[in-house]
């Protein structure tokens, strides 16, 4: 079977020394699922980019490697010019409805400039990408940390995401996408994309371009996209990532975040990689305000070595994959819609698969039951928690 190749791998531009949004697009003759992959959404990050133009150098020529579509978009050009995580804003943290359709009306009328620009290009490309898509779609979104340590992966929790990510042999993240506001994966997530982030090592290290490199192949696998006789570079790919992450738990959960305001003056401590254990206690950082101490056990998540960033550090703390296969018990058993008859717990009066906690009733464990039946905090109301299902389990 014949492959299209509609754009080669990217060709940087001469005139700006800026790279094509769009990296490449290959579409197999045969109907299939699509992938969009995007690297570099933040500036600093190279990797992602640079392990996508790896595979496509990879891929190409080779007319049998895919069904569907694999569609491979750069994220912030302007910053990965300059080689800064953003100009003005930080470009994964501004997918909300109301900004996206106040950037769409104020493109026609004004124009736009820096981050905002990127937005609306990526969205028209990925728009357009979702148009043309002939099967289920996935979105792999490729990033790298400012400290060492092994690549990992980030997923909202639901159970097709969890099959998306579940042959990556690296660690897996949830409770991210809840505490951070405003990212691409989220929204797509949210309109039905099967999403999945990855974290492929430090920013600046060849090894980073690799792994990403990696990730996406085996990514082109789990969606269901690569054909026959790609055999031993999938092999070298899992081989590649379960090195990196030897020793290392398989799944781990959001325990705290540290968030680092304007004027903070935030320092970590040095020499912190991903993954390292942390104690009640220990000092990670420091600021105005003082030393930073961790206020629980766990392992240290992304400590913040750049300028840039409103994250100093997460922990994590890893859970057993017993509570995984449960929760997938309880959702096929769509438990979820009987919620309402705990204690504590009623439907949102004008939000739809929403439901307000009372966090003086159901007080024991409530958020890790909801979180077990797929949902989300919300935030809070009062002292009422909120809570929804995530569209598309
Ligand atoms: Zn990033």
């Amino acid at each position: 079977m014949a492959v299209s190749v509609i754009a080669a791998p990217s060709q940087i531009d001469a005139s700006t020394s800026r790279r094509q949004r769009l990296l490449g697009w290959v579409r197999g003759d045969e109907v299939g699922p699509m992938l969009i992959v995007v690297g570099s959404l933040h500036g600093n990050e190279p990797s992602g980019v640079g392990g996508i133009e790896q595979l496509l150098t990879g891929l190409d020529g080779d007319t049998e490697a895919i069904r569907g579509d694999l569609v491979a978009i750069a994220g912030n050009l302007l910053a990965l010019e300059q080689g800064c995580r953003y100009q003005v804003r930080d470009l994964n943290r501004c997918w909300t409805d109301e900004r996206i359709t106040n950037m769409r009306q104020r493109a026609q009328r004004e124009g736009l400039v820096a981050e905002d620009r990127e937005e609306v290009e990526l969205l028209e490309m990925i728009d357009e990408a979702i148009a043309a898509a002939r099967g289920p779609i996935f979105m792999l979104d490729l990033h790298s940390t400012s400290s060492g340590g092994s690549p990992f992966g980030i997923i909202s929790d639901t159970l097709k995401s969890r099959d998306f990510a579940c042959h990556l042999p690296v660690p897996m993240v949830l409770g991210l996408e809840e505490e951070l506001q405003g990212t691409m994966l989220s929204y797509f997530g949210d309109r039905g994309l099967i999403t999945l982030g990855f974290e492929s090592g430090q920013h600046d290290d060849p090894i980073s371009v690799d792994r990403a490199e990696a990730a996406v192949w085996i990514c082109l696998d789990s969606a269901g996209l690569l054909t026959t006789g790609r055999g031993p570079i999938y092999q070298r790919s899992q081989q590649r990532l379960a090195e990196s992450a030897r020793g290392l738990p398989r799944f781990l959960e959001l325990r705290h975040r540290h968030e680092v305001g304007e004027g903070d003056g935030f320092r970590m401590e040095p020499d912190f990689v991903n993954f390292q254990r942390v104690h009640t206690g220990q000092l990670l950082a420091r600021d105005r305000g003082g030393e930073i101490r961790s206020p629980v056990n766990g392992r240290i998540l992304m400590p913040l070595y750049q300028a840039q960033g409103d994250d100093g550090f997460f922990i994590v703390r890893e859970f057993s994959s017993f509570w995984l296969r449960l929760s997938r018990v309880l959702r096929r058993a769509r438990f979820d819609r009987i919620v309402h008859w705990m204690p504590g717990v009623q439907r949102h009066p004008r939000e739809p698969h929403t439901y307000r906690v009372n966090r003086h009733v159901a007080r024991w464990f409530a958020l890790e039951i909801f979180h077990l039946l797929g949902f989300r905090r919300h935030g809070v109301d009062g002292d009422k928690l909120k809570v929804s299902r995530r569209p598309f389990d």
